[in-house]
């Protein structure tokens, strides 16, 4: 199997047109992937800090009970914490290499069904102060699927700049990918209720829902009934979300919250349960079955595969969106929380890589307006410093760049790089 860092499944002359392939998958029932061993639990802080276990191999461990935490505080909301997604005994701690989250300390944890859940206590919203409901957000350890940060980081990044406005993200502009839609046509008033549980944190006033709308997927307009919430269909170009900003938030000024992050941060208030689950799409050319599925936090790749079946042998297998995940050839890695697909494929739409052209394609289609090429052509010659002044701090990743050029080159990923590169360097300036 050839193993990418980063790679981007499609190529595209045109901006506006991604051919999807949502189905079946999107009308496969929502299954459960049972844990056949063990979980592989990453003890990991989205915020940076250090994780330290509280558990010993040996030890029994209830779901929901605590493995590890760091020692500091995370501002004012305490510390970072990760719960047992599963009830069953601690085998080992060992370190693993995940594509996602790097070198990653982790739990493995045996389950069994005779150690008893750790009993969690409901919220009331309507008692709650601002901060309470935050801190009930912090602690259920949320991660937005939409941008994998931590839920309650970005709600407090938003109150303190005065945002008020909050918008559900279902949109599943990635070919294959339909986690999102499945989420809002299964679980609508929950993603509805974790609206008003976001917007209570904010002290914020209105919402909306943002829905992909493409031909291939028939979504049940009875499912739209969100009330108090603006519901927004949107077609158009990859990335969907710039056209959402430019029409809706020309400002800027809104919060967008993924809405498996809204669903969990609804769970938190209604029953006080920390997210331990992600719905992911398991899909592409190699896959038996495809589906959206419920994972457990942990769950090794393999056990996902064999409920969907691999009718061949994947050349990729990407963990992540479609457009901007990342590769492995490990099946024992772990899914975690906040990784909205699985996506196995044996034939690529790209074109082989050759010499850039300079066509501008990478810069018109670009989000963010970088002069991406111009990005490229220092790089390639090995300027990294002088490259990633060319805007690399801003580009958000989304993977359009990599998608439209014609000689193959993966810029997205060479934009993340020059992203970290710069950080590193502003970090280590006194
Ligand atoms: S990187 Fe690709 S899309 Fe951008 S100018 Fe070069 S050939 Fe064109
Ligand atoms: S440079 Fe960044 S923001 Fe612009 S298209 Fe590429 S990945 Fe997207």
């Amino acid at each position: 199997m050839s193993l990418f860092d980063t790679v981007s499944l499609f190529h595209t002359d045109q901006y506006v047109s991604l051919e999807q392939h949502k189905e079946p998958a999107f009308s496969a029932p929502l299954r459960r992937v049972p844990l056949r061993g063990n979980a592989c639990v990453p003890l990991w802080d989205p915020y940076g800090g250090e994780m330290y276990p509280v558990v010993r191999p040996g030890d029994r461990c209830a779901r929901f009970s605590l493995l590890a935490r760091t020692k500091t505080n995370t501002d004012r909301m305490g510390p970072s914490w990760v719960m047992s997604p599963v009830s069953g005994y601690v085998e080992e701690l060992r370190t693993v290499s995940h594509p996602l989250l790097g070198r990653t300390f982790c739990a493995v944890i045996r389950p069994d069904s005779d150690v008893a859940p750790l009993s969690t206590t409901p919220h009331s919203l309507h008692a709650m102060t601002e901060e309470g409901v935050l801190r009930a957000i912090h602690q259920a350890g949320i991660i937005d699927e939409f941008d994998r940060e931590p839920l309650a980081k970005k709600i407090a990044e938003a109150k303190a700049k005065g945002v008020r406005e909050v918008a559900a993200i279902a949109l599943d502009d990635s070919p294959y990918v339909s986690s999102a839609l499945k989420t809002v046509s299964e679980f609508g008033m929950e993603v509805n209720d974790g609206l008003s549980v976001v917007l209570k944190a904010l002290d914020g006033g209105s919402a909306k829902l943002a829905v992909y709308d493409c031909d291939e997927i028939e979504m049940n307009a009875e499912r739209f009934n969100f009330g108090f919430v603006e519901v927004i269909e949107m077609r158009g170009g990859f990335p969907l979300i710039s056209k959402f900003k430019r029409e809706y938030y020309p400002k800027g000024d809104f919060l967008p919250v993924g809405v498996q992050a809204l669903r969990s941060a609804a769970q938190a208030l209604s029953s006080g349960e920390p997210q331990t689950e992600s719905i992911v799409t398991v899909s592409g050319d190699c896959v038996g079955q495809p589906m959206n599925a419920v994972v457990i936090n942990g769950t090794p790749l393999e056990d996902v595969l064999r409920v969907v079946g691999v009718t061949r042998p994947p050349r990729y297998v990407i963990l992540g969106d479609t457009m901007t995940g990342k590769t492995t050839d490990d099946l024992q890695t772990p899914v975690v929380t906040g990784m909205r697909a699985i996506t196995l494929m044996n034939r690529l739409e790209k074109p082989d890589k050759t010499e850039c052209t300079r066509c501008g394609k990478c810069v018109a289609v670009c989000p963010m307006e970088l002069p991406v090429y111009e990005a490229l052509r220092h790089y390639e010659r090995g300027e990294t410093e002088l490259a990633a002044d060319f805007g690399a701090e801003q580009c958000s990743g989304c993977g359009a760049c990599s998608a439209v050029c014609p000689a193959g080159w993966e810029v997205a990923h060479i934009m993340r790089h020059l992203k970290q590169d710069k950080k590193k360097r502003q970090q280590q300036e006194p």
